[in-house]
């Protein structure tokens, strides 16, 4: 345990510490300016980062800076709301300390809203073989890798060698899945052929590898067969019911035996939680969810509260936990404060239970294509694509970072072509670039 402190003011104030800038945790933050507590943010990352459209980055059309927003900036002027960059490591529940790579603070509550990272399911080959994207690094990595081998496969003469460098493997067909195989279509289909135009677009095999028999798992399933339908009248070679089991030397190794020769496969098939170290085992749920009651409290702690994607709290209308998308972490945070604001922490006994409001779910597939599940009908088509745009604009901080982005889908949508094809600082988590091709 680190002996440093954050250095944070002392005060009479009942301290929160918030760990997660995610929804869950700034929603929280921001609510809580001006109240009564002194409220202390961490996060690895020094700002919020808008997980729906880091695809968007990856495909080169958005830049990272678009899509994130500087905590510092939303709290400027708040006097009782504390920043620090600091990576949570463990909890000592006795001391009421949480102790971080920087240093450690004392609580008083505590508010958990780490989110979820990549599954990997274990398999460490597979996640030094992949490419994830949980974070804007991830994101910015998958667009320099996809530049850099149209760029290499232009150089190479023989066509069994270009595929490896050309081809692209998703494997997880939910929302992530199916945004990233419609856009990585489009750009095959708009921008290939005006940039790479000595590269032959056609030669280019962009495969989504689901494991069920239906993309979009949790939304109706005529959206799912909506979805595919689309995606396979854009070029995209859906698999399903089909499993990778291993990837070795840029094959990717199916469960039926067959194989796929791409370089690049990107794992989107679905996430997990960090453990928090010190934590009773008994706390966990499956995919390491921390189990909480209907007010968000720790099954064993009083003073820790757990939001969103890293929160399971079981109901009758959710017997598997919310979804762990954004609505359910924003939800729960809005929820806790009003509990704070309304009843104090002296009369827990008296806050009202979370009640989820679904919103309805969606997601686009490309221009003019998306489908959208609302609590009493289902929309898919233009109208579903204007309503995907509007509700990720409106779910965006930042009145510039949203100008930023409508300009540039406007751009996109007129122009057919995104301008942002920079190859910038690779940064991976795979093993060095292979150079057998
Ligand atoms: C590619 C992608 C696309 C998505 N698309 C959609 C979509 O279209 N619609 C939708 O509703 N949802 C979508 N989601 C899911 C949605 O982003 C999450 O459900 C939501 O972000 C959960 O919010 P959260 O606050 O629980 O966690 P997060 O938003 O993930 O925030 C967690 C925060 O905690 C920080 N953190 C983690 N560990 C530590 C630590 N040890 N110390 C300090 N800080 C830490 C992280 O840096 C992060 O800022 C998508 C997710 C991904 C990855």
């Amino acid at each position: 345990m680190l002996e440093l402190t954050l250095n944070l003011p002392e005060t009479d104030l009942p301290r929160i510490v918030v760990i997660g800038a995610g929804f869950a945790g700034l929603t929280f933050a921001r609510k809580m300016i001006g109240k009564p507590y002194q409220v202390v943010l961490f996060d690895k990352n020094n700002f919020h980062q808008f997980q729906p459209l880091f695809y968007q980055v990856a495909m080169a059309g958005l830049e990272p800076s678009s899509i994130s927003f500087p905590l510092r900036k939303t709290f400027q002027k708040a006097k009782n709301v504390f920043i620090r960059v600091a990576e949570m490591e463990s909890i000592d529940q006795e001391k009421k300390v949480i102790c971080t790579n920087q240093g450690n603070v004392t609580y008083d509550y505590v508010v958990i809203a780490t989110g979820a990272v990549t599954n990997y399911f274990g398999n460490e080959k597979i996640k030094q073989s992949t490419l994830g994207l949980k974070s804007v690094g991830e994101a910015l990595n998958l667009r320099n890798e996809i530049l850099n081998d149209f760029e290499r496969a232009l150089q190479v003469p023989s066509y069994d060698k270009r595929q490896a460098l050309i081809d692209i493997v998703i494997v997880g067909g939910g929302a992530t899945g199916v945004e990233l195989a419609g856009s990585l279509a489009e750009l095959k289909k708009y921008i290939l052929p005006k940039d790479y135009n000595e590269l032959d677009a056609k030669e280019v095999d962009i495969y989504l590898v689901q494991g069920g028999d239906q993309l979009l798992l949790g939304l109706d399933p005529k959206l799912g067969k909506i979805a595919e339908d689309y995606l396979r009248k854009m070029g995209v070679r859906v698999l399903l019911n089909a499993r990778v089991v291993d990837i070795q030397d840029n094959f990717v190794m199916m469960k039926d035996g067959s194989t796929i020769e791409a370089r690049k496969v990107i794992w989107a098939a679905g996430v997990t939680c960090q453990e928090v170290t010190g934590l009773p085992k008994e706390n966990y749920h499956r995919k390491n969810r921390l189990i909480v009651n209907q007010i968000n409290q720790l099954l064993t702690d009083q003073s820790i509260f757990v939001l969103g994607d890293a929160a399971f709290m079981e109901s009758e209308d959710y017997p598997n936990g919310h979804p762990q998308v954004a609505q359910p972490a924003i939800q729960q945070a809005k929820h806790l404060v009003k509990n704070i604001k309304k009843h104090g922490f002296e009369n827990m006994g008296n806050w009202k239970p979370f009640k989820y409001n679904d919103l309805g779910s969606m997601a686009t597939v490309g221009r003019n294509k998306a489908v959208v599940q609302l609590p009493k009908f289902n929309l898919r088509g233009f109208f579903a694509w204007i309503i995907w745009l509007g509700v990720h604009l409106y779910a965006l901080i930042g009145v510039k970072n949203r100008l930023i982005v409508m300009f540039n889908w406007i751009w996109n949508y007129f122009t057919y072509d995104q301008s942002l094809r920079l190859i910038i600082k690779p940064q991976s988590n795979k093993k060095e670039t292979d150079n057998t091709i």
